[in-house]
């Protein structure tokens, strides 16, 4: 090796010919600045190699000495210099072995991979794979070598490859591209890709890689799942979600189309009559025989749920609906199941709504809410039968209002959103709360208050007053037992409806309540208005005597407007008259209302009846009212009625004039 024209290494000591042309190591070590030793010791090192003279002394020629002298290099310095490449080289050889060793591990970790890692040349050629390319191709990493995915994909992925591959050529990379293959065994493959483009200086691609990962697993469970969510378990038909998913892209697209609701009309009867089981195989067999009559149109067949089937005929008018209608009426009234035992059902029936949109709802909401009217329509009118919804209709408008609240009480109640208000009935006397009078509210999805003026003649033509009178006592039972740990004791009054105490198995479930329920049945007393007991003498005296058997207490609610003959009185075993706040309001100003007012404490007294005065408002009304010698009386004028438990939200309005 040479620097700077040393040679370097250990020389042979030639004998100097011409001792002019040398100079001594004192004389170097003058030139050059280093000391004698040290000199002597590069000579045997072989750093600066001297001569000998024929006496033996180190001679060093004197051009190499000038050289060195006049360029200013220390040996010290290029001694350094030497040192410092040594140094270099030893790391460059470090760090090489560094990354053969990083190389190494991660071919390994590459090759033992689950995932496929991948490499391809410009035109998706393979060029590199690792060993998961077995699992996912069925084909060894070599075997695949100039192949590409595109030679395995399965049924119509093409389309959506090609639309990967120019997405990845445009943007440069691609994550979570699942795409489906069959592998070379035959085995059909989900299998989800991340690639990257490689570009050359020029920003050409020259290659393509990844990985892939085989997801058929979590694939279909994910589409299972999906179709799950779309479709109904008992008939796999699409529901009610696919439905409203359906149209909701049908209606803004501005092509007029028809949707057909139909319910199966007494279908409570199979389920009663045969069971639950044969009730489903009916539910079955009925969307089978729709679904084979829907081949004929173009239309989709869907099960909403219950007896509830829905028909969607994109693109159609009135007449086709109809058509439509008339086919699926004959369909079902030919259906015949061959129940267990031989028994077969059939004469079956069913109710059609038919709606047109846009013309009957611009939303989905709408559109399901009139074909619903439409569908109960049909119902009203001795079912087997299809009916257009018709806007004008005043029919149509009271069953949409029947429906708007059934659907709005049902929501209240499965979401609790019914509140128990209480208003305080006193003592005229001494004007002291003796007892409260529950009264029902619900609070509207918006926050607001409803007073019952709004749903309880509703909810008794369709029924629901049952289930309205039924969570009342359940609530105040809850309320009751609350207040019964703290040593709170009062007596409350609850208004109950005709429908409900009518209904044979709503009074078991009632007594049963008020049976097992640890509340002392002495606090509660019971209010039906006058004119439903007279509606249905049997049935109240009845109830009465059940409820007087269990301790608790009866009233004849808004007594006087009914002006039923106080023969019944004496029949009833009425405990509380609460006179109708009609008498009551105007007392002051109306002097025939007195006298009748007056009369009928003094009968009800004279009976042993107690007497409840409402809507007392005025301290003047009071006046009469102690003068005459009632015991209680109720208004606002002592308090309005207050929510039971709890407090009301900012936002919640309530509009205690109605109550
Ligand atoms: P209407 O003529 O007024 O339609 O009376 P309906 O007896 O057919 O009764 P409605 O349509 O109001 O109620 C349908 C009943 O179907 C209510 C429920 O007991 C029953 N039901 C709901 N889902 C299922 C189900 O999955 N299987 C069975 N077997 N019965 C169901
Ligand atoms: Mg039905």
């Amino acid at each position: 090796m040479k620097i700077h024209g040393i040679s370097i290494g250990r020389a042979a000591h030639n004998i100097v010919a011409d001792e002019g042309l040398y100079y001594t190591i004192q004389e170097v070590s003058g030139k050059l600045g280093i000391p004698i030793q040290k000199l002597r010791r590069w000579d045997q090192d072989g750093v600066l190699t001297a001569q000998r003279s024929f006496g033996g002394h180190r001679r060093y020629l004197r051009e190499l000495i000038d050289r060195l002298a006049a360029q200013s290099i220390s040996p010290d310095k290029t001694s350094k210099q030497l040192a410092t490449i040594k140094k270099s080289l030893a790391e460059k050889q470090r760090i090489i072995q560094l990354l053969l060793d990083s190389e190494h591990r991660y071919r390994d970790l590459v090759e033992t991979s689950h995932d496929l890692v991948w490499t391809t040349d410009p035109q998706g050629r393979f060029t590199y794979l690792n060993n998961a390319a077995r699992d996912i191709f069925g084909l060894a990493p070599r075997d695949l070598s100039g192949r590409c995915f595109f030679d395995f994909e399965a049924g119509n992925a093409h389309i959506a490859n090609r639309r990967f591959l120019a997405l990845l050529r445009r943007n440069g990379e691609i994550r979570d591209y699942v795409t489906h293959v069959v592998t070379a065994r035959g085995d059909s493959r989900w299998i989800g890709i991340n690639a990257r483009t490689l570009l050359d200086d020029n920003r050409e691609i020259m290659g393509i890689r990844g990985t892939a990962r085989d997801i058929t697993e979590q694939h279909l469970a994910t589409r299972r799942i999906e179709h799950l969510a779309m479709h109904d378990t008992l008939t796999d038909l699409p529901n009610r979600v696919a439905l409203q998913t359906r149209i909701e892209t049908s209606i803004p697209g501005g092509t007029p189309g028809a949707l057909l609701l139909l319910d199966i009309d007494h279908f409570k009867y199979v389920n009663d009559n045969y069971g639950h089981r044969t009730g489903d195989q009916l539910i079955r067999g009925v969307g089978s025989a729709l679904r084979d009559m829907m081949r004929e149109f173009s239309g989709e067949l869907y099960r909403l749920g219950g007896d509830e089937f829905a028909i969607h005929l994109p693109g159609c008018l009135r007449q086709d609906a109809i058509d439509v209608a008339e086919r699926a009426l004959d369909t079902v009234q030919h259906y015949r199941l061959q129940a267990s035992g031989n028994r077969g059902i059939s004469n079956l029936s069913t109710s059609i709504g038919i709606a047109l949109y846009p013309f009957h709802g611009e939303t989905v909401g709408e559109l399901l809410s009139n074909v619903d009217i439409a569908m109960y329509q049909a119902k009203e009118h001795g079912r087997n039968r299809h009916v257009i919804f018709d806007r004008g209709s005043e029919a149509m408008r009271n069953t949409h209002k029947r429906v708007h609240w059934s659907m709005k009480l049902r929501e209240a109640i499965d979401g609790d959103r019914l509140l128990l208000f209480a208003q305080p009935v006193v003592r005229l006397a001494d004007r002291k709360t003796m007892h409260h009078e529950i009264l029902l509210r619900l609070r509207d999805d918006d926050g607001k208050i409803v007073m019952p003026g709004h749903f309880i003649e509703i909810a008794e033509s369709i029924g629901m007053i049952k289930e309205l009178d039924m969570c009342v006592v359940e609530k105040l039972l809850l309320h009751m037992h609350h207040n019964d740990q703290i040593g709170r004791k009062l007596r409350y009054f609850v208004n109950l409806s005709r429908v409900s105490i009518s209904d044979a198995n709503w009074v078991k479930r009632f007594i049963n309540m008020l049976s097992v329920s640890k509340i002392d049945p002495g606090q509660l007393v019971f209010e039906i208005t006058e004119t439903a007991a007279m509606s249905e003498i049997d049935v109240t005296l009845n109830f009465i005597r059940r409820v007087k058997d269990l301790g608790s207490r009866f009233a004849l609610d808004d007594f006087g407007a009914g002006f039923s003959s106080f023969y019944y009185l004496k029949r009833f075993e009425v405990d509380y008259l609460k006179i109708d706040g009609g008498f009551i309001r105007d007392l002051a100003s109306d002097g025939s209302n007195q006298v009748f007012v007056k009369a009928l404490n003094d009968v009800a007294r004279g009976m042993g009846k107690q007497v409840i005065a409402e809507w007392v408002e005025t301290p003047e009304v009071l006046q009469i009212l102690q003068d005459i010698g009632a015991q209680y009386g109720q208004g606002y004028l002592f308090s309005p009625p207050r929510l039971l438990e709890g407090k009301l939200d900012d936002g919640a309005v309530g509009d205690f004039s109605a109550a």
